[in-house]
Order: C-alpha cells, then structure tokens, then sequence
C-alpha cells in the first residue's frame, strides 16, 4: 500500500486533448527502490524517477530503446 497520497483535479479541471501523437521509439528503464520500500517497475526514462510506495528517488538499473506498436484494434 502507498505511503503517498495523491491530489486531483475535477475532471473537468483537466486540459480537453483531441489526439495524441505518441513517438515511434522510446525509451524504457526498469528502476528499483530501496531494499526497504522493494518497489520495481518500469518507467519511461528521463521521466520522474520518484517511487509512488514510499516517495524516495528509485535507481534505474536497465534502460532499452523501445519501439511501439500501434494496434488499431486497442
Ligand atoms: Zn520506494
């Protein structure tokens, strides 16, 4: 159970997007936190690395260049 407690907006408080163009490659990090907190995951890399269970900075021990797949069934 998450130690963070999150804020939100009203839904009509957030921003109206129409579409999204989302990127052909990115790239992906699998990041670990503390042997305390135990959380893993993978992030999106260069994005916060703030662990969502206890809030301390997570170590990012792998980081691939992903490529995307758009199904136009999903
Ligand atoms: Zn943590």
């Amino acid at each position: 159970m998450s130690k963070m407690r999150f804020e939100s907006y009203e839904l009509n408080e957030y921003t109206e997007v129409e579409s999204v163009k989302f990127p052909e490659k990115i790239y992906i990090a699998y990041a670990d936190c503390g042997k305390s907190c135990g959380y893993r995951g993978f992030i999106v890399d260069g994005q916060t690395q703030v662990c969502d269970y206890c809030g301390k900075l997570m170590f990012r021990t792998e980081v691939k260049k992903c490529k995307l797949i758009h199904d136009e069934n999903e």
